[in-house]
């Protein structure tokens, strides 16, 4: 037997986190560690209690331009102020809405706000048991020479961001990518950066304790079909779900806010909920690993009554469902709470009932037992005003 070299001992792989790599002369090329137990926990518990059975997310984080549009539908004037009400209004409803709201979603803006009586806003929601999330994306910005696709910024102070957001009470954060289905889009390019960046987003979140939400929206504009909606989500998770797996991120701590899959708004054939709810849930499968605990879908322009049912439809056809599908709305949570409040103190009180209603039934949506029509709110009409948008 060879004597034993001195110093060339074998060396063994450390207690934990050691990934095996190609080479075996001390070439890692796969070196990586895993977060910490302890991280795992923190991120695995915070993402578990948002998607708790019959909980859902509102998003609340609308950008100050877009806080505007729908403060103006309403004849309110867009001031800091007006803002201010308005999410009070929402985060100061009976606390009876933790039954149905698990979390929150903020705008920056909104995270150093206080009630009237001094109270942070974020405190109300902390009373209720609800936990906060912040937008930590930038915006969309072109990608040049595209086919009018983009990607989202926002990256290169987000660590230190996310820590004082962490300090400030949020546990969760919400990036938004946004792509395009037209004949020759969404191109290689804008699959591959937007599925990179949000990889990059999510690892910088759970680096800082915090729970990403993870948004590639395939946007319902155009006349494609629902097998091409389908098959263009496919594309989008797969390669997003690559990338998290690139950058080692720990999916047990993360959520996907991905669009249902629904044919464009000018597709000429229509569509029942199960058709969408078996594309939707058939598209999920096929792309997105069962380690992921939950999946919070936005409305994406839907009506309130077609986000309730077409959620319902996803949890009751007939396919395997190893993850949480809720929801997570801006627009189907809020459309008749602003028309009932309309800006109008006297009527704050109605524009949270609305806020009760709506999550109430995107509750039972959620485990599958929302009855259509059962719910209606103010905004009904023009709710179906946008569904018939589809001509
Ligand atoms: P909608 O539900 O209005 O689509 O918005 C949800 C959201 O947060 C989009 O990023």
């Amino acid at each position: 037997m060879a004597p034993k070299k001195k110093g060339k001992g074998k060396k063994g792989p450390p207690s934990s986190g050691w990934m095996p790599g190609f080479g075996t002369k001390g070439t890692m090329t796969t070196y990586f560690q895993y977060p910490t137990p302890e991280l795992q926990e923190e991120l695995r518990k915070i993402a578990q209690a948002i998607v708790a059975p019959g909980k859902g997310i509102l998003a609340a984080d609308e950008s100050t331009g877009t806080m505007g549009k729908r403060l103006q539908d309403i004849g309110v004037e867009n001031t800091e102020e007006n803002r201010r009400k308005y999410r009070q209004l929402l985060f100061s409803t009976d606390p009876a809405i933790s039954e149905n709201i698990s979390g929150v979603i903020l705008f920056h803006e909104t995270l150093y706000q206080k009630a009237d009586d001094g109270t942070p806003l974020v405190n109300l929601l902390e009373k209720r048991g609800i936990i906060p999330g912040i937008k930590v994306d930038k915006g969309v910005v072109p990608l040049f020479g595209s086919e009018d696709e983009c990607t989202t910024q926002g990256l290169d102070d987000l660590a230190q961001r996310c820590a004082q957001y962490k300090k400030d009470g949020c546990h969760f954060a919400k990036w938004r990518c946004v792509l395009k289905i037209g004949r020759n889009t969404p191109s290689y390019q804008a699959i591959q950066e937007n599925a990179t960046v949000l990889a990059r987003y999510a690892s910088i979140c759970q680096s800082q304790r915090i729970v990403p939400i993870v948004e590639p929206e395939v946007l319902p504009d155009g006349e494609h079909d629902l097998d091409r909606a389908q098959k263009v989500t496919e594309t989008v998770l797969a390669a997003v779900y690559k990338a998290l797996n690139d950058h080692h991120v720990y999916l047990e701590g993360t959520l996907l806010k991905p669009n249902m899959v629904t044919a464009g708004q000018s597709c000429k054939k229509t569509y029942t909920a199960t058709d969408i709810g078996r594309a939707t849930v058939t598209a999920l499968l096929r792309t997105v690993p069962a380690a992921v605990p939950g999946v919070t879908f936005l409305s994406g322009g839907q009506s309130e009554e077609e986000a309730s049912v077409n959620l319902n439809a996803i949890n009751t056809v007939e396919l395997k469902r190893p993850w949480a599908l809720t929801f997570s709305y801006g627009r189907a949570l809020q459309a008749s709470v602003l028309r009932a409040w309309g800006g109008k103190q006297e009527n704050v009180l109605a524009g949270q009932q609305e806020l009760l209603n709506r999550a109430k039934a995107n509750g039972q949506a959620s485990q599958g037992k929302y009855v259509a029509g059962s719910v209606t709110g103010a905004s009904g009409d023009s709710g179906l005003f946008v569904a018939n948008h589809a001509y």
